[in-house]
């Protein structure tokens, strides 16, 4: 395992912080509960995909590209941090935009990531629902390559063998840090999407032989098919990491029971979990990911599913930017209130 291998440009605050959790590990008593600040990453409000994007970008310049194109749902995180690494290396960023949730909210459509998107000097454009995004993208992209751009394109979420190394990085860091401070981790808990985080760091776990569980808890897609999402990508990753073979089927466990009534539509657990850590750890979620995340975590130690004493790692994934997105989400959160 030799990241230096791979190009890659400085884009995060790296190490993020790893944090024990007290009050909220009191109030939920059973195991201990820590953070690791993948939230502080430092681009653009931080997040999860700016480790994916040191490997991307890096790419992209490699390849001579001036603009790179990513797509995303409206409030998309990772649109943001793209278009927020694109201003940093002076290249142009163009993003599609997809309308998952058919939401009318002002807020929704125009506040939060997409504000930002605009701010960093992004250009956006606009699909319904249910397309192929990655397919709608690479056509804009021959298009504007036919007027002579060069497009590095990034699929949904900066997943990809390229963007994951990033979670191979964490999975090194976290394991580097916790040895280092004489923690050790029973499980890590994340919320899970596009795949790539889970699918990086089971990979780079794995990898260095430190086969700490860790379970993604979902957000859109069925239990089948998230599993089958990020074994798959993990086992792209650890080919191209030079080590096929490590990751069994089995390392890859998702959660989908929390994703409630689709994706990027926040239930009462959702904001119940947001409240939560702001309340008790002054920490900010988002309602479409760390929100469910979370909110999965609270529900299992209630389970009791982590015995007492056990330490659980929820790697924070980012996100609070949403947040201005969806005010209307919160009873406190609409100018009526
Ligand atoms: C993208 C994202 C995730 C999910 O990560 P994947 O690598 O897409 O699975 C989780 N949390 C936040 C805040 C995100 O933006």
């Amino acid at each position: 395992m030799h990241l230096a291998r791979f190009p890659r440009v400085r884009l995060g605050h790296l190490p993020t912080p790893l944090e024990r959790l007290d009050r909220l590990s009191e109030a939920l008593g059973g195991p201990e509960i820590w953070i690791k600040r993948d939230d502080c990453t430092g681009l653009s409000t931080g997040g999860n995909k700016t480790r994916k994007l040191e490997f991307l970008m890096a790419e992209a310049l490699t390849e001579g590209a001036d603009t790179v194109m990513t797509q995303g749902a409206t409030q998309s995180n990772h649109a943001r941090q793209t278009a927020a690494a694109a201003a940093r290396l002076g290249l142009a960023c163009h993003i599609l935009l997809e309308d998952r949730t058919g939401s009318n909210d002002p807020n929704y459509n125009a506040n939060g990531n997409v504000f930002l998107d605009h701010l960093h000097g992004a250009t956006a454009e606009k699909r319904g629902p249910g397309l192929d995004m990655n397919a709608e993208m690479e056509a804009v992209a021959e298009a504007w390559r036919a007027k002579g751009r060069r497009v590095y394109t990034i699929p949904g979420g900066g997943s990809n063998p390229t963007g994951a190394l990033g979670y191979v990085n964490c999975a090194m860091e976290l394991v580097g840090q916790a040895d280092y401070m004489g923690l050790k981790i029973d499980h890590i808990v994340h919320a899970t999407g596009s795949s790539g985080t889970q699918a990086g760091l089971v990979c780079g776990l794995r990898a260095i032989n430190a086969p700490i569980p860790v379970l993604g808890i979902g957000v859109r897609a069925p239990k089948p098919v998230q599993e089958e999402n990020v074994f798959k990508l993990a086992l792209a990753t650890a080919s191209k990491l030079g080590c096929p073979g490590v990751v069994a089927r089995d390392d890859v466990v998702a959660n989908t029971n929390y994703v409630g009534e689709g994706y990027g539509i926040p239930n009462a657990g959702t904001i119940a979990a947001i409240e939560m850590f702001a309340r008790l750890e002054g920490i900010l979620l988002d309602p479409v990911y760390s929100g469910k995340g979370a909110a999965g975590l609270i529900d299992l130690v209630g389970k009791g599913v982590f015995a007492h004493g056990q330490r659980v790692v929820f790697l924070h994934t980012g996100g609070a930017a949403g947040l201005f997105g969806y005010t209307a989400a919160f009873s406190y959160g609409s100018a009526a209130a």
